[in-house]
């Protein structure tokens, strides 16, 4: 009962993110803006790179990635507006020698326009960036959007050794697409998949997907494939821990990796007992659908955005 109390809740919420009107309401009205802001800050390095470098700056003995927040975007100036910003914030962990790689949704710089003007983009960023081998990690999306993401991603690998992927492995088609790209040299980020998928593409929540998770990762492992463990999850956390102790892989071909806001002392405590981690922060002006994503994903979360709203 109360499972299905928080899907019901959790329904909504992704309801919610999506409405414009509720999202123009709330990012117009001064009290509503300041009071989710304050929820969002939880999960974000702020509104702009400048706010995120001194959040990065305060973790700095933990590796960073830093993400431009934004997705879909509709317009070629728009998708050179935000590659221009991915070209700076590699500009920036160059100059101050950040321990920090990037993280980008190919959609958000070009490939909901077209694959040519997505690469282009990403062509230019890469470039910025491997000035000083800075990782730029392709994040996964959508199933409509696989395909062109998995070829953008092969073309790009090609001239770029530091591009990396992400993997869903609750998407049955992804033991294909395992099986091709860990013949490339670019970092595998395993996740277990955020979007909802039509009926049929994909392994839900559970045991199941779980062992599935476990199984890439033991792959990526035993083949001293550089891999990141992208998950919140305690127990494959700890499973993962057994692995690594097993095939005991080199410093840079694995890493933990969590978001920024969420099971943070998990990834302390791995770190302090001597595993590679990594936070990965967001920052931009699309942090309310950030912010209802994460209460989505794990609605128990409204409870801390609660706290976080009424704390002074
Ligand atoms: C670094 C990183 C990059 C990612 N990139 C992508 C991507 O490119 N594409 C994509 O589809 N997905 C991405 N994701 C999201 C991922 O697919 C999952 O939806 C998300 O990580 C939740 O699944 P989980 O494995 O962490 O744990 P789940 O199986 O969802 O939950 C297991 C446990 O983890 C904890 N937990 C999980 N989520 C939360 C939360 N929001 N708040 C508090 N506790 C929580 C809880 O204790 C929960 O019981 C990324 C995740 C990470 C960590």
């Amino acid at each position: 009962m109360d499972r299905q109390l928080l899907e019901i809740g959790a329904q909504a919420l992704r309801k919610i993110a999506l409405n414009e009107d509720t999202k123009n309401h709330v990012l117009t009205n001064p009290a509503l803006f300041q009071l989710f802001k304050k929820a969002a800050n939880r999960y974000i390095g702020g509104e702009t790179l400048e706010e995120t470098i001194v959040k990065v700056n305060a973790f700095y003995k933990l590796k960073c990635s830093i993400e431009f927040m934004g997705e879909s975007t509709r317009t070629e100036e728009e998708s050179n507006f935000a590659a221009d910003e991915f070209i700076r914030i590699a500009e920036q962990i160059r100059l101050q020698k950040l321990n920090a790689t990037i993280s980008l949704d190919l959609s958000h710089i070009g490939l909901a326009v077209s694959n040519e003007l997505c690469l282009k983009n990403l062509n230019s960023i890469c470039q910025e960036a491997s000035k000083s081998n800075i990782e730029v990690i392709i994040s996964a999306e959508g199933t409509e959007r696989t395909d062109a993401i998995l070829e953008v991603y092969k073309q790009g690998i090609k001239t770029y050794d530091h591009l990396a992927i992400t993997l869903q492995a609750y998407l049955f088609r992804t033991k294909e697409d395992f099986a091709e790209l860990i013949k490339e040299k670019g970092r595998i980020r395993i996740v277990k998949g955020a979007f909802q998928t039509a009926e049929g593409l994909s392994i839900p929540r559970g045991e199941k997907l779980d062992e599935v998770y476990l199984d890439y990762i033991e792959q990526l492992l035993m083949q001293h494939h550089k891999c990141s463990i992208a998950t919140h999850d305690a127990k494959i956390q700890e499973k993962a821990k057994q692995l690594i102790q097993k095939y005991k892989p080199e410093k840079e071909n694995y890493e933990f990796e969590s978001l920024f806001g969420i099971g943070n002392g998990q990834l302390f405590l791995l770190k302090d007992e001597g595993y590679q981690t990594k936070l990965y922060f967001v920052y931009g002006k699309e942090w309310y659908l950030y912010l209802c994503n994460r209460i989505a994903e794990y609605p128990m979360n409204i409870f801390q955005a609660l706290g976080d709203i009424i704390e002074e």
